[in-house]
């Protein structure tokens, strides 16, 4: 695919992973492998667009694996049940990806989600988030005020079915914890910002699970276009727990503490090497060219060269102009 219209295509999109789908023809045989690889879940539902994955008693992610094409859901996502209620997390790229999780968790839990929330406004996470709403289906969809603004201004193409769906959002504090009691299981719902300039994560003590939004990749070299790096290196600092933890990343397979540690070795290489360059005064467009991350920090799924170059314009826009 032509540089140019790839860059045309994401500009519009305003997604964070749209060019999952679009790289997948291109990205290499070792990268899907790692990708789709399933070391630590059993896998109850599987799709041409993802797997559902049991995490533990009540708690499935959705990891999506978009290496075909199909890209009814581009972000990962899941559902955590209790004895009363079940919440759904993320919106999904399309309708039916958000209405085929909510009917994975009637078969699974005998209820269609009682509650969603959307941890960020990128499309790939919120855009099909009216597919949780039917005649009869009405869940209480939670969003940060500003992630429900972003969604509703920037994300094409409009739709007045989304717009609609978040009318009547439960707004979620941007700087308090908040929890939803689901009937013997306490999520607590964290705002956080970094990736965004409002992110949230979702939080499980017992089983220790931490759903990150797009705050974590797994394996995969993360998309700055939003990002406040300084803001994102305090959160996932923050999300990083001393005890043995599932991460649900926003793209990648399930992590353990391993790759949530190698994960942010990464992000503090991207930092050391911005901070450099911008005291070299190096544009960030050459810098991103000559980057390269150490082979100890391992293999990274690279989507394109520029990624890089987008890492180091968020950290000159936060350093100031070189
Ligand atoms: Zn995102």
């Amino acid at each position: 695919m032509p540089i140019l219209s790839r860059r045309a295509f994401l500009a519009q999109s305003g997604s964070c992973a749209a060019h999952l789908a679009l790289a997948a023809a291109v990205m290499p045989r070792t990268a899907r492998v790692l990708w789709a690889r399933n070391p630590h879940a059993h896998v109850v539902a599987s799709e041409p667009f993802g797997n559902l994955e049991k995490v533990s008693d009540g708690v499935w992610a959705l990891i999506s694996t978009p290496l075909t094409g199909d890209r009814t859901t581009l972000s990962n996502g899941g559902i955590i049940a209790g004895r009363n209620a079940v919440l759904a997390i993320e919106g999904f790229n399309q309708p039916q990806g958000a209405s085929w999780l909510a009917g994975k968790a009637r078969e699974l839990t005998g209820r269609w989600p009682t509650h969603v929330v959307l941890t960020h406004y990128h499309a790939d996470h919120a855009n099909g988030v009216a597919g949780y709403l039917g005649e009869s289906q009405h869940p209480s969809v939670r969003a940060t005020e500003r992630t429900r603004a972003l969604v509703v201004e920037r994300n094409r193409p409009a739709d007045e079915s989304r717009t609609a769906a978040l009318h009547d959002a439960v707004l979620l504090s941007p700087t308090d914890a908040s929890s939803l009691d689901l009937g013997g299981r306490t999520v607590r719902i964290i705002p956080r910002v970094g990736h965004t300039e409002s992110d949230v994560s979702l939080e499980l003590d017992d089983p220790s699970v931490v759903f990150c939004g797009d705050l974590f990749w797994n394996a995969m070299f993360p998309n700055f276009v939003d990002a406040i790096p300084t803001k994102l290196a305090t959160s996932v600092r923050a999300l990083r727990r001393t005890r043995d933890t599932v991460y649900v990343p926003g793209h990648g397979a399930i992590g353990r503490v391993s790759d949530y540690d190698r994960y942010a070795s990464m992000l503090d290489e991207v930092e050391r090497a911005a901070r450099r360059a911008h005291a070299a005064n190096m544009s960030a467009a050459d810098a991103g060219k000559d980057f390269h991350l150490p082979p100890t920090l391992g293999d990274w799924v690279m989507f394109s060269p520029q990624f890089y170059q987008r890492a180091f314009e968020a950290w000159y826009k936060e350093l100031g102009p070189a």
